[in-house]
């Protein structure tokens, strides 16, 4: 079947592939777990929790020095001060999810941000007041949406949540545009994930936003599993606005801080309801403290409060390895791990498992997701038991994610031998 002369069984061709790997000098940017006696572990849950930059603790420490040193002063003359801190790292999100730098911003966290957009971008009538999500989205997203629909004080029946074909485990492109054609003029938002958490399928945004539009749709995406994943076009392809998360592909460490996008065509909507808090108000008045909101044009008008410093400075640490390895000539290589990987499981004979993920390269970001027959955690335990982070995710998915910055082919293949073994 497979005409991949790209790729060869033994282990030489992992050897020589991480030799040839131009990107391979960043893994050891990188604390990678160790296990007791065998070295680095295969760590494919980097789509669950990123790694640690060595520079993180550095930009962390920078802070919390200038804070020992300047008290208060900090905010105007630590290192990197503290008030404009936030706009250190706009630039290299801009890069990340293609966008403009008033179209991004960091703050928060993923599911507060959700919320905060919706109430500016999901805007019920009582024609146009559905939700559109893909069935089996993140259950945080799932919550979200229910939560705003009642707040609304909308059945929660208008929820429209995209499901497969019979007897198919990822839902078809045509399949959601037709649904967004048939029932366009009563959706008010359509809110899916930029890639699913569970089957690591990608959605095609250019080709849902233009038909959400055509609609008069509002769209956004959760881009949980799409940022530093996928190459991303949010401003070109028209995308209203998105959030995502920077603890899993963005390395920015637990509960990091998260970022959102706002189409620059949304930034001087100052009548669009919204939350407002100082941090969102004009600078060139948030310290006169008057009693009038002025929001800041543009994705940082959506800020509530003055941001976490040592999130930002690990965020910092991150972006600054995306910005030295780059986004295009990560995801060639993502393209390229993932395929092998993909080719590996192809060559193990068995019923046991099969790969729910598309195979098409331009419908995944790095992860598979391994079925595995009859729910058996054991083949999950058992890989567990042999030194692989992956992770189990109910009833009977592992999934796996070889990271371009820091998982190697040698890493895929030692994975290929443990789960082939485990499977014997
Ligand atoms: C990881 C993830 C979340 C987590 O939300 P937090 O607010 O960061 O805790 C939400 N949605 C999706 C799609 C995710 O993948």
């Amino acid at each position: 079947m497979s005409l991949d002369v790209q790729f060869m069984p033994g282990p030489e061709f992992a050897t020589a592939a991480d030799r040839d790997d131009p990107l391979a000098r960043f893994r050891e940017r990188f604390h990678i777990p160790q296990l007791p006696e065998a070295g680095d572990a295969v760590y494919f849950t980097g789509n669950s929790l990123g790694l640690q930059p060595k520079t993180a603790r550095d930009y962390i420490n920078t802070e919390l020095d200038d804070w020992a040193r300047l008290g208060v002063e900090g905010h105007l003359h630590a290192h990197h001060p503290w008030l404009p801190y936030h706009e250190f790292v706009t630039e290299s999100l801009a890069r990340l999810v293609g966008a403009k730098s008033i179209e991004v911003v960091a703050m928060n966290s993923l599911t507060v941000n959700l919320h905060l957009l919706m109430v500016s971008f999901y805007r019920p009538t009582a024609k146009r007041c559905k939700i559109v999500i893909e069935k089996g989205a993140f259950p945080s997203d799932q919550y979200a949406v229910e939560s705003q629909l009642r707040f609304h004080g909308i059945e929660t029946s208008s929820l429209i949540e995209l499901t497969p074909r019979e007897g198919e485990a990822i839902l078809r492109t045509e399949d959601i545009l037709e649904l967004i054609e048939r029932e366009g003029e009563s959706i008010a938002l359509i809110m899916i994930g930029g890639v699913n958490y569970y089957t690591g399928q990608a959605f095609d945004m250019a080709a849902i936003t233009e038909a959400g539009h055509h609609k008069g749709c509002v769209v956004g995406f959760d881009l949980a599993h799409a940022a530093g994943n996928l190459e991303l076009k949010l401003h070109d392809w028209e995308v209203d606005f998105a959030a995502w998360c920077s603890y899993k592909y963005l390395n920015a460490g637990p509960g990091g801080i998260a970022g959102i996008f706002v189409n620059e065509r949304h930034a001087r909507s100052f009548d669009l309801p919204r939350f407002a808090g100082w941090w969102g108000h004009d600078k060139a008045t948030r310290f006169l403290m008057g009693p009038e909101f002025v929001p800041l044009a543009g994705a940082e008008g959506w800020q509530l409060s003055n941001p976490p410093i040592f999130q930002l400075a690990a965020l910092r640490a991150a972006l600054e390895i995306f910005d030295e390895a780059t986004v295009p000539a990560l995801r060639a290589k993502s393209e390229r791990l993932t395929g092998y990987l993909e080719y590996l499981l192809a060559q193990i004979a068995t019923e046991r498992i099969e790969l729910i993920t598309p195979a098409d390269p331009q419908q995944r970001g790095c992860q598979l997701s391994i079925r595995v027959r009859d729910s058996d955690k054991q083949l999950f335990d058992a890989i567990t038991a042999r030194g692989v982070f992956a992770d189990w995710r109910e009833p009977d998915v592992i999934r796996v994610a070889p990271v371009p910055l820091y998982n190697s082919f040698s890493d895929v293949f030692r994975f290929y031998e443990v789960i082939s073994e485990a499977l014997r």
